[in-house]
């Protein structure tokens, strides 16, 4: 089923994120992981494309999994960089053959290597090169791109970036999802400049559950994302407490869900992180709200 689809309820709804694994030996406690994920039935899931140390080559099978196993819609990510056209173009293919209906197209991101070496020699500069690429070789794909409410941060203003973003609409996107936020002001003010820029495809609030104290400054540096006052201070107080941190951090991102929920938004999509037991949570938490069948 196609992202878009589900997005068109106005029900609220939950999508997790899972990443591929690391190494070949951890395989199948990845998979182990995602397949507990989709037993909770949310309305999609996404895999990430080599995101947080994972490797490439699995986002395809673990997709697949989850839609054939599980019969859970998937959204594989697919970044472009680094990749030469053929390479790019053979992965389309092969996720159209495997029955895979939704892609994120991404630009990834610049190592400094790439960063430093001559850009006139790349194929795809920017994500919207990849979603012209897709749309070239196949156009019944439900393509989905990123957006950043606090910016990019190789952007120089919000305006630009806004720019880009609908330039990525209008080549094909036909839903975004958003970097980790932790204070929803900030996305309600994104979401109003998105509208004001024409930008009328839905966007997908993407929310991280932090459940230990070294995570924070791994997302803060990932991201570059804000941490509220609030935040910090549940961080401060319950960091060096392992059960009282994830406690307080899933606490958190549900509230967060919950307000988003409450101003109109329909589906929220979770960094879970491979972790079955923080979806799960999270799920229970909000089991009134989004109902029992379908998260
Ligand atoms: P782009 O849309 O190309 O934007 C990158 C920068 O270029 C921005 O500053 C933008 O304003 C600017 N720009 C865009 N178009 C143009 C243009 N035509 N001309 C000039 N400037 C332009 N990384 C992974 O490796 N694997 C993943 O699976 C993954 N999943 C992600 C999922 C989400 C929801 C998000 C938010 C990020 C994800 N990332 C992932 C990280 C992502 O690859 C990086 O943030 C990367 O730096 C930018 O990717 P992008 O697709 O947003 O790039």
């Amino acid at each position: 089923m196609k992202i878009s689809e589900i997005l068109k309820k106005e029900t609220p709804s939950l999508s997790f994120e899972v990443f591929p694994p690391k190494t070949d030996s951890s395989f199948d406690s990845v998979r182990h992981a995602t397949e507990e994920i989709s037993a909770l039935r949310p309305a999609f899931m996404s895999v990430t494309y080599g995101a947080g140390g994972g490797t490439s080559r699995y986002t395809l099978e673990i997709a697949k999994n989850i839609k054939e196993r599980f019969g859970v819609p998937t959204l594989a990510h697919l970044t472009c960089v680094s990749s030469t056209r053929e390479t790019v173009r053979a992965k389309i293919v092969e996720l159209r053959g495997a029955g895979i209906e939704n892609i994120m197209a991404l630009r990834g991101d610049l190592t400094p290597e790439l960063d430093g070496s001559d850009r006139s020699t790349w194929h795809y500069r920017h994500a919207v090169d990849l979603i012209r690429e897709i749309r070239d070789i196949d156009d019944g794909f439900c393509i989905g791109g990123a957006c950043y409410p606090e910016v990019h941060p190789e952007s120089r203003s919000q305006a630009e970036d806004i720019r880009f973003l609908k330039e990525k609409v209008d080549a094909g996107c036909s839903f975004l999802t958003t970097q980790m936020v932790f204070d929803n002001n900030l996305l309600y003010n994104f979401l109003y400049k998105c509208r004001e820029a024409g930008i009328t495809v839905p966007v997908v609030p993407g929310i991280m559950p932090i459940t230990n104290g070294t995570q924070v400054e791994r997302a803060i540096k990932l991201s570059g994302s804000f941490m509220p006052q609030r935040f910090k201070a549940i961080v401060d107080r319950f960091g060096s407490d392992p059960a009282a941190m994830k406690q307080a951090g899933i606490a958190y991102a549900t509230d967060q869900i919950i307000d988003l929920y409450a101003n109109g938004i329909t589906n929220v999509h979770v960094y879970s992180m491979n972790k079955p037991d923080v979806a799960a949570q999270i799920m229970r938490n909000l089991s009134s709200i989004i109902g029992e069948k379908e998260c």
